[in-house]
């Protein structure tokens, strides 16, 4: 077990089993981004508060082309994918 990981991706799980992402929240709730986001050396990844108009990730919403993998589910993620231009 990881003590610097929340209990959520802290469980032992069987081979093949597929994680899911938490948004790392045991460094959210700290106010650090999530390890992804801070460890990708082209800053591909953007996290943040999509409810605050001066934020990163609403200005790439705002002005990027974005898409939603398999809308057509309804599984309403809250991932986003964005081209660079
Ligand atoms: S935010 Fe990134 S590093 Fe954290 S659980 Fe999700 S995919 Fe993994």
């Amino acid at each position: 077990m990881n003590p610097k990981t929340h209990v959520l991706g802290n469980r032992p799980r069987p081979k093949g089993v597929v994680e899911k992402c938490t948004f790392c929240i045991q460094r959210t709730r700290e106010g650090l981004y999530p390890a992804c986001v801070e460890i990708c050396p082209v800053g591909a990844r953007k996290f943040g508060n999509l409810l605050d108009p001066e934020s990163e990730i609403r200005q790439a919403m705002d002005t990027k082309r974005v898409f939603i993998l398999k809308e057509e589910l309804a599984t309403h993620p809250s991932f986003f994918y964005f081209y660079a231009t």
